[in-house]
């Protein structure tokens, strides 16, 4: 995978840390107004030095200590992350043992001055992206971004280049208290289960549990059973910390379901208006063939061949003419129909097709996903003209 850090290094949220003790002291002064009426008949009291206020306690602060928090810490800050999300995490048995491991597993390389220009021959990461010598053998490294997926290192995996890091991307749950104001629950609700089910993702990931397999086949099986489990675990963490956190325990749980047939048909990327739209079989199945044909190419190569396809005009034939084997398409220079003479652009354009069939599907029908016979027809027409055999999608 490329490597995809862009985001600027070092530039901080200023600490508010000032301003919310003064809110809380404030807060804490008002407490103290008696404000009551029964004392009016009484004779009064001698006035009494009034007791100084307390001072409010801290607000608490999310723990750091440790490489994967203190890079989830960091993202935390960066991103706007409520500190409330990273401390009713802390409050879940299971993420807490679930983060003792990435602490041990990887290695955070930010602030910058912590790599060595030349890191990566000193350090020599293997196929996994796990360090094999230095001080920190054994580990891999991480980074967590804003963006639509997360991708981990592996000599099996759809990467192409060599793999750089493990990267954790996180996109922000809508806000839904407007600018300005503090987050809502749902906000900070959307923020710890993105991050509980990430988490598991990468810890599942380093354990070597993650998706693995000798054939094309047993690899998409074990993703779909990764992202059972990921979110089984994901709810339990939620269960956990709403158990612990009284004002959490009102959040509704969003995580998606845990029965193969529906993973299947689930979107791959929850966003669906900026992601890339298949269902997770078909994300999967085509990964699964883009990388088989990968593998004989450069780098350079591939990345000209997918430049070809994205020139190409798909609203030029109708849709439904490209759901064959070998899809016959309008070529971009000479303008006349042709078909593809490898399996690379071949499998891309197919990612391409799909994407597009569904998003020409009326969004109001992808409300009623898993049920609807329309929705069913395309995900079975997908099957039928691209996965090639390599997977079938479960009965309901
Ligand atoms: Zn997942």
């Amino acid at each position: 995978m490329n490597d995809p850090h862009a985001f600027e290094i070092g530039q901080f949220e200023p600490d508010l840390e000032l301003d919310e003790l003064g809110e809380m002291q404030a807060d804490g002064l008002e407490l103290e107004d008696p404000g009551v009426a029964h004392e009016v008949f009484k004779p009064r009291p001698q006035p009494k030095a009034k007791p100084k206020p307390k001072p409010a306690p801290r607000p608490a602060k999310p723990n750091c200590t440790g490489e994967f928090r203190g890079a989830l810490c960091r993202f935390a800050r960066t991103g706007s992350v409520p500190d409330d999300v990273l401390l009713w995490l802390e409050k879940s048995r299971t993420f807490n043992a679930i983060v003792k491991t990435l602490d041990q597993k990887y290695f955070d390389p930010f602030p910058p001055n912590r790599l060595p220009k030349n890191w990566d021959a000193l350090w020599a990461p293997d196929a996994n992206g796990i360090f094999t010598q230095g001080p920190h053998t054994g580990r891999r490294m991480i980074e967590l971004t804003r963006g639509l997926a997360s991708g981990f290192c592996s000599p099996t995996g759809w990467s192409g280049t060599a793999c750089v890091r493990d990267f954790i991307q996180l996109k922000a749950p809508p806000q839904t208290a407007g600018p300005g104001k503090a987050a809502s629950l749902a906000e900070k609700g959307g923020w710890l289960e993105r991050i509980a089910h990430e988490s598991v993702h990468a810890w599942r990931h380093v354990l070597g549990s993650g998706p693995a397999g000798n054939t094309a086949g047993k690899r998409i099986q074990s993703a779909i059973d990764d992202e059972i489990v990921t979110r089984k675990l994901e709810g339990k963490i939620v269960k956990e910390a709403g158990r612990a956190v009284a004002s959490f325990a009102r959040y509704p749980p969003t995580t998606g379901s845990t029965e193969q047939w529906k993973v299947e048909r689930d979107f791959f990327q929850e966003d669906w208006l900026n992601g890339l739209r298949a269902t997770h079989l078909e994300y999967f199945v085509l990964a699964e063939r883009l990388d088989a044909a990968a593998k004989s190419l450069t780098g350079t190569k591939r990345l000209a061949l997918e430049v070809f396809v994205d020139r190409i005009d798909l609203g030029k034939r109708p849709l439904t003419t490209y759901l064959t084997q070998n899809p016959k398409f309008v070529h971009p220079d000479s303008g006349i129909p042709t078909t593809f003479q490898d399996d690379y652009s071949r499998s891309y354009f197919m990612r391409r097709v799909v994407d597009a069939r569904w998003r020409a599907v009326n969004r109001s029908r992808v409300r009623d996903l898993h049920r609807d016979k329309g929705l069913e027809k395309v995900r079975q027409d997908h099957a039928k003209a691209f996965f090639s055999g390599l997977a079938k999608y479960t009965r309901p």
